[in-house]
């Protein structure tokens, strides 16, 4: 379907435009994400893109207080820590990324196995725009 080269910075435009991809190695389907142009697996290099459908579940999180300075340049510290989570994949593999719309300064509230659904943080506009991947509860 698609032409682009399967590397981080196909992965990144994709994330800009809402969609999050991951290739699929044509010899033994195992899929990536962010895509590699060589099979972790197989090491061929007969790739595909796969649109991932952004659905899973919960397998871990974290909510941290002290963050990197672009976090606390979002206005997150001591008290308004951010949760950073695992999330499984309905396609079968694990993903790291933000985990938003739950209340970080009651994580005991956060459940591990509760269903998430992704969605897409956008910073910064044209040239310097950039998306970060987030997971919400369903
Ligand atoms: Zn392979």
């Amino acid at each position: 379907m698609e032409e682009r080269p399967f590397n981080d910075i196909s992965y990144e435009q994709f994330l800009n435009e809402e969609k999050l991809m991951g290739s699929r190695c044509k010899k033994c389907d195992t899929l990536s994400v962010p895509p590699r142009s060589i099979c972790i697996k197989c090491y061929g290099s007969e790739m595909e893109w796969v649109e991932i459908k952004g659905k899973g579940k919960l397998a871990a999180f974290t909510c941290i207080a002290v963050g990197p300075p672009f976090m606390i340049e979002e206005g997150y510290d001591r008290k308004h820590p951010y949760c950073s989570g695992v999330v499984d994949l309905e396609e079968g593999l694990r993903i790291v990324a933000r985990i938003e719309e739950v209340d970080t300064n009651k994580p005991e509230n956060i459940k591990v196995g509760m269903p998430v659904t992704m969605k897409f943080l956008h910073r910064g506009k044209g040239e310097n725009l950039h998306t970060f991947l987030a997971f919400k509860p369903s």
